[in-house]
This record gives structure tokens, C-alpha cells and sequence, in this order.
């Protein structure tokens, strides 16, 4: 029994949802700790193609219990949306195959809208939030003014819990934003409308997965956006609201005896990024026109055009190190088949001088890409399978970036489909 994270090294989008459809087959608990709905994951298997923001991805495995932990923002508009488009495909979804943490709290109508209000009160200076709400959630979380999924089995208490923190959140709606309060009716439809749905899947997940431990069970996590999106690590003030590392994955599961024995970094073959930010290898014009054509990078939630930009090791190494990474998935590598040669950055200036370190976020804004030059495949390496098969430039390529990064690429990926991965 082995225990995996499968973590996103870079901006977020590098592919992980794919690589945990992958993998999944071999465990026996796919697990989400963190996160809402702002993000996507697209998996493409034999039901068709999903983007998922809150479901765990071995949702499509027969086998596998799917759990949202205690970290995750339970959105239940989004996630019911979700189990009924997933379902539609044939897909069975119950309390046997998703279990719900009674101690993660509910994304509440109210989050949504304030996540859209600063963001207009930001202007120009805006965070690019995906207005999911995501932001005023976990801030309302850590100040304890959340309620908890377990909270929908005590009614009684409920609504009154939610009639004190109405009070408390109107004042900011009405006073800060100048915007119509809430009332107690509306809450109460909300809950209505919800609670019954959602009950069903609630339950102790600490418990379940200790008793897993117990019984030999292995547990894979699975993460939502990567390492420069975590809140303490990442490219503040454009991170999301919790920590995408997995380092947190033990806490936001509810089980924070596991111990990870694997963590499956997943960079993509070049950069991208959506939303606000610096962005210090982005390309511009009809060269990052390409590039995003080339590989489809468009946002799984929103449909925005991702910035684009070539491979950054200054930020990938970096990512590496704060996810603790002990293997490399190398995904999109077929995308790259188009360029005559395949501009990496190594390194990046920073007040004059060369830097391999990625900078603080308030020096980030200043620093500039060193581009280097790899020579290009040229031809489609969408069917190789084993190493060897793939053009002696692709390998070295990925060597390259094996060495620069400091960790091992144990898998590359040459195409969305399960079965387009090489295994080293
Ligand atoms: P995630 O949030 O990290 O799971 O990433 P996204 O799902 O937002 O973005 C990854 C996109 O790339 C999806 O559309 C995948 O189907 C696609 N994808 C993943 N791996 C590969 C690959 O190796 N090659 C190609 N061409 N597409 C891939």
C-alpha cells in the first residue's frame, strides 16, 4: 500500500486531472483536500469528455471512493450541476463512491457575490478571480463563519447559526459594497433546495480514512491549481485561497496521520497561465497565437485564453521544491512538434544580475526571461509509448529538463487520451 498526490508544479492547468484518471486505477481513495469549483480538470476516457471542478477524478473508476475532505470549499450549486451532468454520461454517483466531509464547510450564496463585488471594486487593479466565490469563502473560514456539511443533520441549530452570520455578512454587503442584503427566507430556500441532495454523502472522512490505513487501503490526492497558486507560496496577491501543495493534503482530508509516500509533480511542456499576474516567460502576437491554438489553452472553467509563453525552469524548479515533488508527469509534449526549435528559459535577470532563484512576489513583476534554444522533433509524437520511440530531440528535451529541474520525469505525456503516456 502507497499513498500518492498527484500536484500541480506551475500555474495550474498542467494536466493533472488526466494523470489522476490514469493512475487512479490503483488506488482505493481518491481524495480532494482543497479547493472549490474555480478550476477544472479535464479527463477524457471512454464516457466522453468531463470538465471537472469538484468531483474527484476517480469518480469513473467502479472501484474507487471518492472523497471531498474538510479543505475543500463545498459549493453545492456547482457540485450538484456537476454530479448530474457526470451522471447523464451513465456514470453511477452515491454514498458508496462519494463521501462528503461533515466538517468541510458550504461555499454559501453570499461568497459568490462578494468575490464578484471586489473584484468590480478592484478595477484595473483586480486579482482576475474566476468569481466562484472561492476568496470571501475561505476568508469567512478562517474568521469561523462558515457552517460545517455535518451542520445540515441539526436543522434547528443550522438556521440559527445561518440567521447570525446573515446579520454579520449583510453588514458588509449593504455598508461595504452599498449592495441589497440578503434575507433569512432566501437562505432558507438555499438550504431547502440543497440539504437533502447533499446529505446523503456526508460523513466522518478522517474516520474512513484512518480506517482505511488500517485496512491496507491506498490513498491518492489529487489537487486543484499548482504550486505559484498556493496561498503561501505562490504569486501574491494572484494565488487562489488555499494551500495547493501537497503538504496540506493530510489536513484538508481530514486524516492528518497519512504519510505520502509519492507526490507526482505535473508540469506542462511549456507555460501557461490563466488569469492576472506576472507572468515572466508570456509571448505575445502571433507566436503565443500559435502556441495556444497548438495546444488548446483555453480555461476548462471559464473558456478564457490562457497566456502562453515557453517552458520555465526558474518557476518549475521552484514549484518542485515547495510540492516536496519525488516524480516528474511531463505532459503536452506532442504540442511542442510544431517548432523548429523549442525555446526553454533557464534563468531570469533580476536588477542586472542572472538568477536561478524565483523571486520574492513583490520583485516578481521586475524580472526578465533568458531564453535558450533546443532543437526541435518536427515530426508527431502522439503514438510513441516507450522512451526510445520518442525523435533523440524530444528526448533530450526531456532530459533537459529532467536535469534542470532536479527531479525525475517518470511519466510523459504525448496526447489527452488515457493510453497517450510514456512510462520511464
Ligand atoms: P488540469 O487542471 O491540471 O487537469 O489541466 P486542464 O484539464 O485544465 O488542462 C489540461 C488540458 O490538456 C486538457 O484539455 C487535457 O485533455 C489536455 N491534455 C493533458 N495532457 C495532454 C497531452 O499530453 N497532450 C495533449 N495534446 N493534451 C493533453
Amino acid at each position: 500500500m502507497r499513498n500518492c498526490a498527484i500536484v500541480g508544479i506551475n500555474w495550474g492547468d498542467e494536466g493533472k486531472g488526466r494523470m489522476v484518471d490514469l493512475i487512479t486505477e490503483n488506488y482505493d481513495f481518491v481524495v480532494r483536500f482543497q479547493g472549490g469549483g474555480n478550476a477544472g480538470h479535464t479527463v477524457i476516457n471512454e464516457y466522453g469528455k468531463f470538465a471537472l471542478h469538484l468531483l474527484p477524478s476517480g469518480i469513473f473508476h467502479k472501484n474507487v471512493v471518492n472523497v471531498l475532505g474538510n479543505g475543500v470549499a463545498l459549493d453545492p450549486e456547482n457540485l450538484m450541476a456537476e454530479i448530474e451532468t457526470v451522471r447523464e454520461k451513465g456514470i453511477a454517483i452515491n454514498e458508496n463512491n462519494l463521501k462528503i466531509s461533515d466538517r468541510a464547510s458550504l461555499l454559501l450564496p453570499w461568497h459568490r457575490e462578494l468575490d464578484a463585488l471586489e473584484e468590480e471594486r478592484l478595477a484595473d487593479k483586480k486579482y482576475g478571480s474566476t468569481k466562484q466565490g472561492i476568496a470571501p469563502f475561505y476568508s469567512d473560514k478562517y474568521q469561523k463563519k462558515t457552517v460545517f456539511a455535518g451542520e445540515l443533520f441539526y436543522p434547528e441549530e443550522l438556521r440559527r447559526h445561518l440567521s447570525e452570520l446573515l446579520e454579520w455578512k449583510n453588514l458588509t454587503i449593504e455598508r461595504v459594497y452599498g449592495a441589497k442584503p440578503h434575507t433569512m427566507a432566501e437562505i432558507e430556500e438555499w438550504i431547502e433546495k440543497y440539504a437533502d441532495k447533499i446529505k446523503p454523502f456526508v460523513t466522518d472522512t478522517g474516520k474512513l480514512l484512518r480506517e482505511a490505513q488500517k485496512n491496507g487501503k491506498s490513498i491518492m490526492f489529487e489537487a486543484q491549481l499548482g504550486s505559484l497558486r498556493d496561498l503561501d507560496f505562490g504569486i501574491a496577491p494572484y494565488t487562489t485561497s488555499s494551500n495547493t501543495t501537497a503538504s496540506y493534503a493530510p489536513i484538508g482530508s481530514g486524516c492528518p496521520s497519512v504519510k505520502i509516500d509519492d507526490i507526482i509533480g505535473v508540469v506542462k511542456a511549456y507555460s501557461t497561465c490563466v488569469g492576472e499576474g506576472p507572468f515572466t516567460c508570456e509571448w505575445f502576437g502571433p507566436e503565443a497565437e500559435k502556441l495556444r491554438e497548438a495546444g488548446g489553452e483555453y480555461g476548462a472553467k471559464t473558456g478564457r485564453p490562457r497566456r502562453v509563453g515557453p517552458l520555465d525552469i526558474v518557476a518549475t524548479r521552484y514549484g518542485v521544491q515547495v510540492q516536496a515533488a519525488t516524480c516528474i508527469a511531463l505532459t503536452k509534449l506532442d504540442v511542442l512538434s510544431y517548432m523548429d526549435k523549442i525555446p526553454v528559459c533557464t534563468h531570469y535577470v533580476l536588477n542586472g544580475e542572472q538568477t536561478d532563484e524565483f523571486p520574492f512576489p513583490a520583485a516578481l513583476p521586475d524580472a526578465k526571461p533568458v531564453i535558450e534554444y533546443l532543437p526541435g522533433w518536427g515530426v508527431d509524437v502522439s503514438s510513441c509509448r516507450k522512451f526510445e520511440d520518442l525523435p533523440k530531440a524530444a528526448q533530450d528535451y526531456v532530459l533537459f529538463v529532467e536535469e534542470k529541474i532536479g527531479c525525475h520525469i517518470g511519466y510523459v505525456s504525448v496526447g489527452p487520451e488515457r493510453d497517450s503516456i510514456i512510462t520511464r
